[in-house]
Protein backbone atom coordinates (compact mmCIF):
# COMPACT_ATOMS: atom_id res chain seq x y z
CA UNK A 1 0.00 0.00 0.00
CA UNK A 2 1.23 3.47 -0.96
CA UNK A 3 0.38 6.94 1.12
CA UNK A 4 0.33 9.64 -1.26
CA UNK A 5 -0.07 13.14 0.24
CA UNK A 6 -2.06 16.16 -1.47
CA UNK A 7 -0.29 19.25 -0.39
CA UNK A 8 -3.88 21.44 -1.05
CA UNK A 9 -3.67 24.85 0.63
CA UNK A 10 -7.22 24.64 1.65
CA UNK A 11 -7.08 21.28 3.26
CA UNK A 12 -4.14 18.65 2.78
CA UNK A 13 -5.35 15.21 2.04
CA UNK A 14 -3.86 11.94 2.35
CA UNK A 15 -4.87 8.79 -0.30
CA UNK A 16 -3.82 5.04 0.71
CA UNK A 17 -3.13 3.39 -2.40
CA UNK A 18 -3.43 -0.67 -2.34
CA UNK A 19 -4.25 -3.24 -0.75
CA UNK A 20 -5.56 -2.93 2.46
CA UNK A 21 -6.26 0.97 1.62
CA UNK A 22 -9.95 0.51 3.04
CA UNK A 23 -8.90 -1.26 6.08
CA UNK A 24 -7.44 1.97 7.12
CA UNK A 25 -11.21 3.42 7.65
CA UNK A 26 -10.75 1.33 11.41
CA UNK A 27 -8.11 3.89 12.20
CA UNK A 28 -9.21 6.90 10.76
CA UNK A 29 -12.86 6.55 12.55
CA UNK A 30 -12.52 5.20 15.48
CA UNK A 31 -14.06 6.96 18.00
CA UNK A 32 -15.95 9.00 15.61
CA UNK A 33 -19.77 10.31 15.18
CA UNK A 34 -19.41 8.28 10.93
CA UNK A 35 -21.96 8.61 8.37
CA UNK A 36 -21.96 6.81 5.19
CA UNK A 37 -23.27 7.42 2.12
CA UNK A 38 -23.64 4.76 -0.77
CA UNK A 39 -25.54 3.74 -3.63
CA UNK A 40 -27.71 0.63 -3.96
CA UNK A 41 -25.62 -1.17 -5.93
CA UNK A 42 -22.62 -0.64 -4.44
CA UNK A 43 -24.69 -1.63 -0.93
CA UNK A 44 -26.27 -4.72 -2.18
CA UNK A 45 -22.23 -5.92 -3.19
CA UNK A 46 -20.69 -4.54 0.23
CA UNK A 47 -23.55 -4.35 2.90
CA UNK A 48 -21.63 -7.03 4.73
CA UNK A 49 -18.42 -5.48 4.39
CA UNK A 50 -19.83 -2.16 5.47
CA UNK A 51 -21.67 -3.62 8.47
CA UNK A 52 -18.25 -5.05 9.49
CA UNK A 53 -16.47 -1.70 8.88
CA UNK A 54 -18.83 0.71 9.92
CA UNK A 55 -20.60 -0.77 12.54
CA UNK A 56 -23.69 0.86 13.37
CA UNK A 57 -23.12 4.28 11.98
CA UNK A 58 -26.09 5.24 9.94
CA UNK A 59 -26.08 4.25 5.91
CA UNK A 60 -27.71 6.49 3.67
CA UNK A 61 -28.36 4.61 0.43
CA UNK A 62 -29.28 6.49 -2.82
CA UNK A 63 -30.09 5.40 -6.27
CA UNK A 64 -27.25 4.36 -8.65
CA UNK A 65 -26.28 6.31 -11.56
CA UNK A 66 -25.86 9.91 -13.13
CA UNK A 67 -29.50 10.80 -13.55
CA UNK A 68 -29.82 10.60 -9.55
CA UNK A 69 -26.89 13.50 -9.15
CA UNK A 70 -29.77 16.39 -8.59
CA UNK A 71 -30.68 18.50 -5.85
CA UNK A 72 -33.48 15.64 -4.70
CA UNK A 73 -31.00 13.50 -3.34
CA UNK A 74 -28.40 15.76 -2.29
CA UNK A 75 -31.36 17.34 0.18
CA UNK A 76 -32.46 13.77 0.69
CA UNK A 77 -28.60 13.21 1.71
CA UNK A 78 -28.97 16.59 4.13
CA UNK A 79 -31.83 15.66 5.49
CA UNK A 80 -30.62 12.01 6.98
CA UNK A 81 -27.26 13.79 7.99
CA UNK A 82 -29.59 15.72 10.30
CA UNK A 83 -32.13 13.16 11.38
CA UNK A 84 -28.62 11.83 12.27
CA UNK A 85 -27.67 14.62 14.03
CA UNK A 86 -24.18 14.97 12.60
CA UNK A 87 -22.38 17.74 13.82
CA UNK A 88 -19.16 19.54 13.21
CA UNK A 89 -17.34 16.56 14.27
CA UNK A 90 -18.59 14.17 12.42
CA UNK A 91 -16.87 12.24 9.39
CA UNK A 92 -18.91 11.45 5.88
CA UNK A 93 -17.57 8.64 3.99
CA UNK A 94 -18.37 8.70 0.66
CA UNK A 95 -18.56 4.85 -0.46
CA UNK A 96 -19.07 4.54 -4.03
CA UNK A 97 -17.90 5.56 -7.16
CA UNK A 98 -17.99 9.08 -9.19
CA UNK A 99 -21.20 9.74 -8.45
CA UNK A 100 -21.84 9.11 -5.09
CA UNK A 101 -18.22 11.15 -4.40
CA UNK A 102 -19.65 14.02 -5.80
CA UNK A 103 -22.81 14.07 -4.24
CA UNK A 104 -22.02 13.11 -0.92
CA UNK A 105 -18.59 15.27 -1.08
CA UNK A 106 -20.87 18.08 -1.87
CA UNK A 107 -23.26 17.15 1.36
CA UNK A 108 -19.99 17.32 3.79
CA UNK A 109 -19.37 20.91 2.07
CA UNK A 110 -22.55 22.15 2.84
CA UNK A 111 -23.79 20.37 6.10
CA UNK A 112 -23.26 22.98 8.94
CA UNK A 113 -20.78 24.85 6.40
CA UNK A 114 -18.66 21.88 6.15
CA UNK A 115 -17.58 18.53 7.79
CA UNK A 116 -15.07 15.95 7.50
CA UNK A 117 -15.04 13.36 4.57
CA UNK A 118 -13.48 10.65 3.30
CA UNK A 119 -13.43 9.18 0.30
CA UNK A 120 -13.87 5.59 -0.12
CA UNK A 121 -13.91 5.07 -4.08
CA UNK A 122 -15.08 1.61 -5.36
CA UNK A 123 -15.14 1.69 -9.41
CA UNK A 124 -11.71 2.38 -11.15
CA UNK A 125 -12.16 5.48 -12.40
CA UNK A 126 -13.50 6.76 -9.28
CA UNK A 127 -10.01 5.95 -7.92
CA UNK A 128 -7.35 6.91 -10.31
CA UNK A 129 -9.41 10.58 -10.99
CA UNK A 130 -12.17 11.47 -9.40
CA UNK A 131 -12.19 11.02 -5.39
CA UNK A 132 -8.93 13.05 -5.40
CA UNK A 133 -8.86 16.61 -6.13
CA UNK A 134 -11.98 17.84 -4.23
CA UNK A 135 -13.90 18.52 -6.88
CA UNK A 136 -17.68 17.90 -5.71
CA UNK A 137 -21.28 18.63 -7.65
CA UNK A 138 -24.63 17.94 -8.87
CA UNK A 139 -26.33 18.71 -12.44
CA UNK A 140 -29.06 20.57 -12.43
CA UNK A 141 -31.54 21.60 -15.26
CA UNK A 142 -29.08 20.01 -17.78
CA UNK A 143 -26.22 20.92 -16.81
CA UNK A 144 -23.13 19.14 -15.64
CA UNK A 145 -21.74 19.75 -12.46
CA UNK A 146 -22.78 23.25 -12.42
CA UNK A 147 -23.71 23.22 -8.46
CA UNK A 148 -20.50 22.45 -6.57
CA UNK A 149 -17.83 23.04 -4.17
CA UNK A 150 -13.93 22.46 -4.51
CA UNK A 151 -14.02 20.39 -1.10
CA UNK A 152 -11.13 18.21 -0.40
CA UNK A 153 -11.50 15.42 1.51
CA UNK A 154 -9.44 14.16 4.61
CA UNK A 155 -8.66 10.89 3.28
CA UNK A 156 -9.09 9.07 0.29
CA UNK A 157 -9.32 5.11 0.23
CA UNK A 158 -8.03 3.53 -3.14
CA UNK A 159 -8.56 -0.25 -2.60
CA UNK A 160 -8.12 -2.86 -5.59
CA UNK A 161 -10.80 -5.29 -3.41
CA UNK A 162 -13.47 -2.89 -4.85
CA UNK A 163 -12.42 -3.53 -8.45
CA UNK A 164 -13.26 -7.55 -8.38
CA UNK A 165 -17.15 -6.72 -8.70
CA UNK A 166 -16.55 -3.77 -11.40
CA UNK A 167 -17.92 -4.79 -15.01
CA UNK A 168 -16.16 -4.21 -17.68
CA UNK A 169 -17.75 -1.41 -19.13
CA UNK A 170 -16.73 0.16 -16.04
CA UNK A 171 -13.27 -1.18 -16.18
CA UNK A 172 -13.00 0.43 -20.10
CA UNK A 173 -14.31 3.73 -18.39
CA UNK A 174 -11.57 3.92 -15.45
CA UNK A 175 -8.73 2.65 -18.36
CA UNK A 176 -9.92 5.55 -20.23
CA UNK A 177 -8.19 7.77 -17.87
CA UNK A 178 -5.70 6.33 -16.92
CA UNK A 179 -4.57 6.25 -20.63
CA UNK A 180 -5.11 10.31 -20.77
CA UNK A 181 -2.88 10.54 -17.55
CA UNK A 182 -0.01 8.66 -19.83
CA UNK A 183 -0.63 11.12 -22.27
CA UNK A 184 0.18 13.83 -19.28
CA UNK A 185 3.04 11.73 -18.09
CA UNK A 186 5.77 10.24 -19.65
CA UNK A 187 6.85 7.61 -16.93
CA UNK A 188 3.05 6.21 -17.21
CA UNK A 189 3.11 5.98 -20.54
CA UNK A 190 6.19 3.74 -21.02
CA UNK A 191 4.50 1.63 -18.24
CA UNK A 192 1.33 1.44 -20.39
CA UNK A 193 2.84 1.17 -23.20
CA UNK A 194 5.12 -2.01 -21.66
CA UNK A 195 2.28 -3.71 -20.18
CA UNK A 196 -0.44 -2.72 -23.15
CA UNK A 197 -1.29 -6.76 -23.51
CA UNK A 198 -2.47 -6.56 -19.59
CA UNK A 199 -4.23 -3.77 -19.50
CA UNK A 200 -6.87 -5.10 -18.10
CA UNK A 201 -5.52 -6.94 -15.50
CA UNK A 202 -6.61 -6.27 -11.90
CA UNK A 203 -3.08 -6.41 -10.67
CA UNK A 204 -1.61 -3.79 -13.66
CA UNK A 205 -4.55 -1.77 -12.56
CA UNK A 206 -3.65 -1.58 -9.05
CA UNK A 207 0.13 -0.71 -9.93
CA UNK A 208 -0.88 2.43 -12.22
CA UNK A 209 -3.60 3.26 -10.03
CA UNK A 210 -0.89 4.88 -7.38
CA UNK A 211 1.04 6.35 -10.34
CA UNK A 212 -2.18 8.23 -11.90
CA UNK A 213 -3.50 9.04 -8.17
CA UNK A 214 -0.04 10.89 -7.99
CA UNK A 215 0.24 12.82 -11.17
CA UNK A 216 -3.13 14.25 -10.34
CA UNK A 217 -2.42 15.30 -6.80
CA UNK A 218 1.00 17.18 -8.41
CA UNK A 219 -1.35 18.96 -10.59
CA UNK A 220 -4.32 19.69 -7.97
CA UNK A 221 -1.55 21.05 -5.75
CA UNK A 222 -0.26 23.63 -8.31
CA UNK A 223 -3.69 24.69 -9.23
CA UNK A 224 -6.38 23.29 -6.71
CA UNK A 225 -9.55 25.00 -7.50
CA UNK A 226 -8.56 25.45 -11.66
CA UNK A 227 -7.82 29.35 -11.20
CA UNK A 228 -4.16 29.22 -13.16
CA UNK A 229 -4.99 26.95 -16.17
CA UNK A 230 -2.45 24.13 -14.63
CA UNK A 231 -5.67 21.52 -13.87
CA UNK A 232 -6.61 22.17 -17.50
CA UNK A 233 -4.55 19.77 -18.66
CA UNK A 234 -6.49 17.14 -17.26
CA UNK A 235 -9.43 17.80 -20.04
CA UNK A 236 -6.96 16.23 -23.02
CA UNK A 237 -9.71 14.30 -24.74
CA UNK A 238 -12.34 15.64 -23.15
CA UNK A 239 -13.75 18.54 -25.36
CA UNK A 240 -14.76 15.89 -28.25
CA UNK A 241 -15.15 12.97 -25.92
CA UNK A 242 -18.10 14.96 -23.24
CA UNK A 243 -19.88 16.58 -26.99
CA UNK A 244 -20.15 12.39 -28.00
CA UNK A 245 -21.03 11.78 -24.21
CA UNK A 246 -24.04 14.42 -24.49
CA UNK A 247 -24.97 13.11 -28.36
CA UNK A 248 -24.31 9.75 -27.89
CA UNK A 249 -24.69 8.24 -24.69
CA UNK A 250 -23.95 4.78 -24.98
CA UNK A 251 -20.59 4.12 -24.05
CA UNK A 252 -19.45 5.36 -20.30
CA UNK A 253 -17.56 8.56 -19.92
CA UNK A 254 -13.79 7.38 -20.09
CA UNK A 255 -14.37 5.56 -23.46
CA UNK A 256 -15.46 8.55 -24.94
CA UNK A 257 -12.59 10.16 -23.77
CA UNK A 258 -10.56 7.94 -25.42
CA UNK A 259 -12.61 8.34 -28.39
CA UNK A 260 -12.09 12.01 -27.89
CA UNK A 261 -8.44 11.26 -27.42
CA UNK A 262 -8.39 9.70 -30.87
CA UNK A 263 -9.88 12.14 -32.98
CA UNK A 264 -7.98 15.05 -31.37
CA UNK A 265 -4.62 13.26 -32.03
CA UNK A 266 -5.46 13.59 -35.70
CA UNK A 267 -5.97 17.29 -35.28
CA UNK A 268 -2.55 17.55 -33.62
CA UNK A 269 -1.25 16.02 -36.17
CA UNK A 270 -2.84 18.14 -38.82
CA UNK A 271 -1.86 21.16 -36.73
CA UNK A 272 1.55 20.40 -36.71
CA UNK A 273 1.32 20.18 -33.03
CA UNK A 274 2.68 16.28 -32.45
CA UNK A 275 4.53 14.04 -35.10
CA UNK A 276 2.43 11.40 -37.06
CA UNK A 277 4.63 8.44 -34.86
CA UNK A 278 4.00 10.11 -31.52
CA UNK A 279 0.10 10.69 -32.50
CA UNK A 280 0.31 6.82 -34.03
CA UNK A 281 1.18 5.44 -30.64
CA UNK A 282 -1.24 6.99 -28.82
CA UNK A 283 -4.01 5.68 -31.38
CA UNK A 284 -2.41 2.19 -30.77
CA UNK A 285 -3.15 2.26 -26.97
CA UNK A 286 -6.50 3.96 -27.27
CA UNK A 287 -7.04 0.87 -29.81
CA UNK A 288 -6.15 -1.56 -27.04
CA UNK A 289 -8.78 -0.38 -24.73
CA UNK A 290 -11.65 -0.19 -26.78
CA UNK A 291 -10.76 -1.92 -30.36
CA UNK A 292 -11.73 -0.23 -33.35
CA UNK A 293 -13.23 3.20 -33.37
CA UNK A 294 -16.69 3.50 -35.21
CA UNK A 295 -17.91 6.28 -37.74
CA UNK A 296 -20.60 8.62 -35.75
CA UNK A 297 -23.32 9.74 -37.75
CA UNK A 298 -23.99 13.37 -37.58
CA UNK A 299 -20.68 14.06 -35.43
CA UNK A 300 -20.66 17.67 -36.98
CA UNK A 301 -23.78 18.12 -35.10
CA UNK A 302 -22.53 16.46 -32.12
CA UNK A 303 -20.02 18.54 -32.05
CA UNK A 304 -22.17 22.43 -32.55
CA UNK A 305 -24.28 20.99 -29.91
CA UNK A 306 -21.78 20.82 -27.32
CA UNK A 307 -20.19 23.75 -27.98
CA UNK A 308 -23.42 25.68 -27.59
CA UNK A 309 -24.22 24.34 -23.94
CA UNK A 310 -24.80 26.15 -21.36
CA UNK A 311 -21.11 26.78 -19.96
CA UNK A 312 -19.91 27.35 -23.05
CA UNK A 313 -22.41 30.50 -24.29
CA UNK A 314 -21.07 33.29 -26.69
CA UNK A 315 -17.55 31.64 -27.68
CA UNK A 316 -17.12 31.64 -30.73
CA UNK A 317 -13.77 29.02 -30.22
CA UNK A 318 -12.46 25.65 -28.80
CA UNK A 319 -9.77 25.24 -26.65
CA UNK A 320 -8.24 21.85 -26.90
CA UNK A 321 -5.52 20.26 -24.81
CA UNK A 322 -3.41 18.74 -27.56
CA UNK A 323 -0.89 15.40 -27.38
CA UNK A 324 2.55 17.47 -28.12
CA UNK A 325 5.43 15.47 -27.09
CA UNK A 326 5.31 11.72 -24.93
CA UNK A 327 3.94 13.08 -21.91
CA UNK A 328 3.52 16.71 -23.01
CA UNK A 329 0.85 18.53 -23.90
CA UNK A 330 -0.11 22.02 -25.93
CA UNK A 331 -3.62 23.98 -25.68
CA UNK A 332 -4.22 25.09 -29.16
CA UNK A 333 -7.45 27.46 -29.78
CA UNK A 334 -9.43 26.24 -32.51
CA UNK A 335 -12.28 28.83 -34.32
CA UNK A 336 -15.82 26.39 -33.94
CA UNK A 337 -15.89 26.56 -37.77
CA UNK A 338 -11.83 24.67 -38.17
CA UNK A 339 -13.10 22.28 -34.97
CA UNK A 340 -16.41 21.22 -36.53
CA UNK A 341 -15.12 20.71 -40.01
CA UNK A 342 -12.44 18.32 -38.42
CA UNK A 343 -14.38 16.45 -36.37
CA UNK A 344 -16.79 15.97 -38.92
CA UNK A 345 -13.84 14.93 -41.60
CA UNK A 346 -12.16 12.53 -39.08
CA UNK A 347 -15.12 11.42 -36.68
CA UNK A 348 -17.79 11.14 -39.77
CA UNK A 349 -15.91 8.68 -41.87
CA UNK A 350 -15.41 11.45 -44.57
CA UNK A 351 -11.84 10.48 -45.33
P1 LIG B 1 -18.29 6.55 -12.09
O1 LIG B 1 -17.45 6.17 -10.94
O2 LIG B 1 -17.95 5.79 -13.33
O3 LIG B 1 -18.38 8.02 -12.24
P2 LIG B 1 -20.88 5.71 -10.87
O4 LIG B 1 -20.66 6.25 -9.55
O5 LIG B 1 -22.20 6.00 -11.51
O6 LIG B 1 -19.82 6.18 -11.93
O7 LIG B 1 -20.67 4.15 -10.85
C1 LIG B 1 -20.92 3.39 -12.00
C2 LIG B 1 -21.78 2.18 -11.69
O8 LIG B 1 -21.00 1.18 -11.04
C3 LIG B 1 -22.95 2.47 -10.75
O9 LIG B 1 -24.07 1.75 -11.19
C4 LIG B 1 -22.45 1.94 -9.42
O10 LIG B 1 -23.52 1.56 -8.60
C5 LIG B 1 -21.61 0.77 -9.83
N1 LIG B 1 -20.52 0.42 -8.92
C6 LIG B 1 -19.76 1.26 -8.18
N2 LIG B 1 -18.80 0.59 -7.54
C7 LIG B 1 -18.94 -0.72 -7.88
C8 LIG B 1 -18.22 -1.90 -7.56
N3 LIG B 1 -17.13 -1.89 -6.79
N4 LIG B 1 -18.66 -3.07 -8.09
C9 LIG B 1 -19.74 -3.09 -8.93
N5 LIG B 1 -20.44 -2.02 -9.28
C10 LIG B 1 -20.05 -0.83 -8.76
ZN1 LIG C 1 -13.07 12.62 -17.28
Amino acid sequence: MQTIEVKTKSRPSTVYCGKGAAEKARDILRGKDVFVVTDANVFRLYEKWAGDMFGDAPICVVPAGERHKNRGTLFAILDKMLDARLNRGSVLVALGGGVVGDMAGLAASLYMRGIHAVQVPTTLLAQVDSSVGGKTAIDHRGVKNVIGAFYQPEYVLCDPMFLHTLPPRELRCGLGEIVKTGALDADILDKLEKNSDRLFDLSFMEDVTADCVRFKAGVVEKDECERNGLRKCLNMGHTTGHALELFYGRRSHGEYVLIGMYFESIIAERKGVCSRVYAEQLRALIQKVIGRIPKFRNIGEAARVALFDKKNEGKNEVSLILPKTRGGFAEAKLSIGDYVGMIEEIGGGVL
